[in-house]
């Protein structure tokens, strides 16, 4: 027997709607080459979406079609956002910065009819453009009066565009598992690999996301996304944000400065905000040398990467709290957060960093699990590490036009993160499982050793690789960027003494200027090996 109940599909257009009539005058606020702070609302965005709409009509733009943004956080991407999304067409989000070669890679496969660009990106499109059949034109993410002069062809002006429509449109109302967004993983081995979000999907994690449980977002917030809206949807904040009239500050290509940051978080009255350690390194750094505070920010979500102690400490003096969070582009990307029930004042405080480290328990909707490498169950006991393996409605099933699906016989995704899980269900990652550094057949985190060299006051940056031995196979490295010069390779090597296992201690430290980054802000490993390849010769 069915339940008797509407079969409403699960549409993006529905969250345009609903933030339209409960929270029309929340604002989005945005900095974009054209504008050092654009001011507007949830009303004034989906009455400017719905002219978009009609643009798409207007370029032949229809149902199923795939158009790509190469766009920074600010308004027009989150007009993009919804204007594809809400009439059925799909948008590819390029990361710009990949390389060039990988680009023309995965916008020709992607088959991009339109690219929608910032002015900023132009001059990377001339080159390109040569090499992009299936793109009909280019529309330039400015007003009239800023927009660049282009050998691209088939050029419009966004703004000129939107003024020429009305903002009469009505949605259609089609399958909730169309397809929405196309992100491409930026993998360090081989190809891009693109994963298709769809209406239900992008729903679904958008009611995990707001949870108290999870971002804990509502109409009472002031979200700054420092997460980029080109890498897995920004994390999808664009589409929970109005689904509970969450205000939004966007901070356009201004993401990686920590002055801005500050400004925007001070005077819009940002309380929460989430992004890479890479970017909150920076913001740190920059209040330490300036001096300044930050005034209403409570809480910040980290994710992408491990987020050392020594971040959330440093917040912690500021009055924020981090949340560690983990997932990925193929889990669109929410997996697990750390929320911690427990009160900090009640735990010694190794415990409570031990504890608070962790990226969290499951939200509702994720199902976890971590196997051998004969894929057998391991148990939660928090000293067990494996394969951490999700399933779940908003996680993907198959790559963009693989053939093959992209679980395992029994319909697991494999994340290719090495995971415990303690009795309570938090989940800590130990390692990628490229970068697991295997000594003597046992294996060394090197979350864990990176955790505890941060922890030095001399030290800016730590990363970890394992390196060839004759002896153990392999030992690890430790690389390290400093913020007070006088740190000595002793020094530092003597601190870890007592705070890790004494077998996992390297025998070497080298200093470096800077680490190499990816192109999503994350500390590049494989770049790391490569540059280290000949060590110790
Ligand atoms: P991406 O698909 O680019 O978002 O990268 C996803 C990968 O980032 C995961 O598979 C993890 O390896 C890593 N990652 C994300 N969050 C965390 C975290 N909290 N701790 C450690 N690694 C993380």
């Amino acid at each position: 027997m069915f339940g008797l109940m509407m079969d409403t599909p699960l549409l993006i257009s529905s969250i345009m709607r609903h933030a339209e009539k409960l929270y029309g005058d929340t604002e989005i606020v945005s900095i974009t080459h054209d504008h050092p702070r654009h001011r507007y609302n949830y009303q004034d965005a989906f009455q400017r979406v719905r002219r978009l709409a009609n643009v798409f009509k207007q370029l032949d733009i229809t149902f199923g079609d795939v158009i790509g943004t190469l766009a920074w956080n600010d308004f027009r991407h989150f007009e993009i956002y919804y204007a594809t999304a809400c009439s059925g067409v799909v948008c590819h989000t390029v990361n710009p910065r990949l390389f060039a070669e990988q680009i023309r890679y995965i916008v020709n496969h992607a088959e991009d009819k339109w690219l929608f660009t910032d002015p900023l990106f132009v001059p990377l499109l001339e080159e390109l453009q040569a090499q992009l059949p299936h793109i009909k034109g280019y529309v330039i993410l400015s007003d009239e009066e800023h927009m660049p002069t282009s050998t691209l062809p088939n050029v419009h002006c966004y703004e000129s565009l939107l003024q020429q429509q009305s903002e009469e449109f009505d949605w259609p109302e089609f399958d909730e598992r169309t397809a929405s967004a196309l992100c491409y993983t930026s993998g360090t081995t081989g190809n891009p690999k693109g994963v298709v979000y769809n209406h239900r999907a992008t729903l679904l994690h958008s009611y995990a996301l707001v949870m108290p449980n999870a971002l804990n977002l509502s109409s009472r917030d002031c979200l700054l996304s420092v997460v980029p809206m080109f890498h897995v949807n920004a994390w999808g904040t664009p589409y929970a944000a109005p689904m509970v009239g969450t205000k939004i500050v966007l901070p356009g290509p201004r993401m990686a400065d920590g002055q801005t940051l500050t400004d925007l978080m001070n005077e819009e009255q940002v309380n929460v905000s989430a992004g890479v350690p890479t970017i909150w390194q920076a913001l740190l750094n920059y209040l330490r040398e300036s001096g300044r505070t930050l005034d209403t920010l409570k809480r910040v979500i980290v994710g992408g990467a491990a987020c050392p102690l020594s971040i959330m400490e440093t917040f912690e003096q500021h009055g924020v709290y981090v949340h560690a969070a983990w997932g990925m582009t193929e889990m669109s990307p929410l997996g697990s957060i750390n929320t911690m029930d427990q009160d900090p004042c009640e735990l010694p405080r190794s415990v409570y960093n031990e504890l608070r480290l962790k990226a969290g328990r499951a939200v509702f909707g994720v199902d976890m699990k971590i196997v051998s490498d004969d894929d057998q169950e391991l148990p939660w006991d928090g000293k067990a590490f494996g394969t951490l393996k999700v399933r779940g409605p908003w996680i993907t099933n198959r790559y963009f036009k693989h053939d093959a699906s992209a679980l395992d016989d029994n319909g697991w995704f494999d994340t290719g993160d090495v995971a415990t899980i303690s009795a309570d269900g938090y989940m800590q990652i130990t390692d990628r499982a490229k970068d697991v550094i295997k000594s003597g057949g046992e294996w060394i985190s090197s979350i864990d050793l990176e955790n505890a060299a941060t922890g030095h006051p001399k030290v800016a940056q730590a990363a970890v690789i394992g390196v060839p031995h004759p002896k153990w196979t392999e030992r690890p490295l430790l690389i390290i960027v400093k913020k007070d010069t006088t740190l000595s390779k002793e020094e530092i090597l003597a601190w870890l003494d007592g705070k890790v296992a004494k077998w996992w201690i390297p025998e070497d430290a080298v200093f470096v200027e800077s680490l190499p980054i990816t192109a999503t802000g994350k500390i590049s490993k494989k770049d790391l090996r490569d540059q280290f390849e000949d060590y110790p010769k």
